[in-house]
């Protein structure tokens, strides 16, 4: 295709009154502590105030590591079909509240409505897991190999863990982390993005209704995160950090876990390749590769940041994404039929408009989209850019945002080379009809995870995580339970008994 296609709808969809009455009132009905000090959480949608939260000082987040540890033995002491009876409860309880969960994720994240609830089918899978998880068997036997004793391995938790959560997944960056730490014994302080504390807040609620004592698990919101991490994770009774987040951060944190040697979980940025080969099947590939790039209006760690398109399919390609990205209705997510909501802040708007800029500066062709929308919300068009030179920005960059940029490639040694040349390595996706290809070429991705014909990669039982400055550790699945689990070995000497 040539020329741009019909620009993204700048008409903004709203919802109706009775619409966010109901919203209102789920807000209204978070539970949570008052403080002397309260911040305010935002809709993105309209830059409005929605409610505050409590603001806790670092003083008050080591009360709350008291808290949580002291409630840690008896957790710990509990049999584990008893925690995987609560996980389970806790599990029909979200359920239960999908749709008011849901409309919270909406309201203070942004999201379109449908993909909130897609979010708590996503979220709420790792709490069903991981009460699954619990009661299976752990720990092993082994022989010594000189013999004359045997081996006994067994599990213990690791201990009060420090959950940071970012607000692009409210629901599921926290029940990601929550419920394996409650599954393997552990007491847990959670710190939601100041952005989208509610849901946090919110579930939590429904975790002590389920039969999760009320101090296991913390809740502590902050207008300074830096002060929380310096003076929770040099508290000794702090065994274990996990992270979502920015790599910058996730540094930072690395940096005060090594003061006391922290186990540490690090999900951090991503610079996902997307490579579509010639021989992919091309409606798949469309498909895939607007899933893996506009889910959550681009603002996720695993979208599709570097779009690389073999020449021979690539003008097709470009025509089919560009149409479908041009389909996006913009508004705010609780209106009907929006499928694109506002990015989190200004800020990330600002960045996307001096993304696009620098790009078409340099060379780059507007396929749609490509503007800011005038909207006291942060919105910016579906836009696709064709014919991307490496050397713009956003081939360098973590977008973040709903722009696809497209680079074209003619071999698959170049992809690869070119796929590789990041700092990061979370995920990558291959669309390619060739099954040999498809394998070759995802083993040859230095990422954590390959979407192989397809733009949704994660679920429950999948290990999550990166490679490279991506992270470290894996979340979901047997292995993200292993991340709050020391193993420990007895070493029980043999003798022969007559
Ligand atoms: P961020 O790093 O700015 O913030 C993440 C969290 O860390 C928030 O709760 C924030 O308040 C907190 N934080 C910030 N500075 C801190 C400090 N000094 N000490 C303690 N906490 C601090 O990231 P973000 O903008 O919220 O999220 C976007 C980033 O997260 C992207 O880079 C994205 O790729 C990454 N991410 C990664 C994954 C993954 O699984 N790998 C998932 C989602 C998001």
């Amino acid at each position: 295709m040539n020329g741009a296609a019909a620009p993204t709808r700048l008409q903004l969809a709203e919802p109706t009154a009775e619409t966010l009455a109901t919203v209102a009132t789920v807000v209204q009905n978070v539970t949570m502590p008052r403080n002397d000090r309260q911040v305010e959480v935002c809709n993105p949608a309209t830059g409005r105030v929605i409610t505050t939260v409590p603001d806790y000082d670092p003083a008050q987040a080591v009360q709350a590591v008291a808290t949580a540890a002291a409630a840690g033995p008896d957790w710990a002491a509990r049999t584990p079909r008893q925690r995987a009876d609560i996980l389970r409860r806790w599990y029909d309880l979200i359920i239960e509240h999908a749709e008011t969960i849901a409309l919270l994720i909406t309201r203070e994240m942004g999201k379109p409505l449908p993909e909130a609830r897609a979010e708590v089918v996503y979220g709420s899978d790792f709490v069903r897991w991981y009460a699954e998880e619990t009661v299976r068997p752990a720990g092993n036997v082994r022989e010594v190999p000189a013999g004359g004793a045997t081996l006994l391995t067994r599990r213990a938790p690791v201990g009060l863990s420090v959950l940071i959560t970012p607000w692009n997944f409210p629901l599921a960056m926290a029940t990601r982390k929550i419920a394996p730490a409650l599954a393997a014994g552990c007491p847990a302080l959670i710190k939601p993005a100041t952005l989208t504390p509610l849901t946090t807040y919110y579930v939590v609620g429904l975790a002590r209704r389920a039969g999760v004592p009320d101090d296991l698990i913390q809740v502590v919101t902050t207008s300074d995160a830096a002060a929380f991490s310096t003076a929770v994770l040099s508290d000794s009774r702090v065994r274990k950090v996990s992270f979502t987040g920015s790599t910058g951060v996730g540094k930072v944190l690395l940096g005060h876990a090594a003061q006391n040697v922290l186990r540490s979980s690090m999900e951090l940025g991503g610079d996902a390749p997307l490579i579509v080969f010639d021989d992919a099947d091309l409606e798949r590939a469309v498909n895939g590769a607007y899933a893996a790039k506009m889910r959550n209006g681009g603002q996720s760690c695993i979208a599709a940041n570097r779009i690389f398109v073999q020449d021979g399919i690539a003008d097709a390609f470009v025509e089919g994404l560009t149409e479908k990205m041009a389909a996006a209705v913009v508004g705010d997510g609780l209106a009907d039929g929006v499928t694109l909501g506002p990015l989190i802040d200004d800020r990330a708007v600002s960045s996307m408009q001096r993304l696009v800029d620098d790009a078409v500066a340099k060379g780059a062709a507007v396929r749609t989209g490509g503007r800011a929308i005038e909207a006291s919300g942060h919105f910016f068009e579906a836009t696709v850019l064709d014919r991307l030179p490496s050397t713009a920005e956003i081939a360098n960059t973590e977008i973040f945002g709903p722009v696809a940029a497209i680079q074209r490639f003619s071999t698959q040694a170049e992809v690869i080379a070119r796929a590789n040349a990041t700092e990061y390595g979370l995920a990558g996706y291959v669309f390619t009809e060739n099954l040999d290809r498809a394998l070759n070429v995802a083993d040859a991705l230095q990422t954590g995870l390959v979407g192989i014909n397809q733009g949704v990669p994660s679920n429950a039982a999948a290990p999550f995580g990166g490679m490279k400055q991506s992270g470290l550790g894996r979340e979901g699945s047997a292995e993200g339970l292993d991340e709050y689990q020391e193993i420990r070995f007895y070493n029980v000497a043999r003798r022969e008994t007559h």
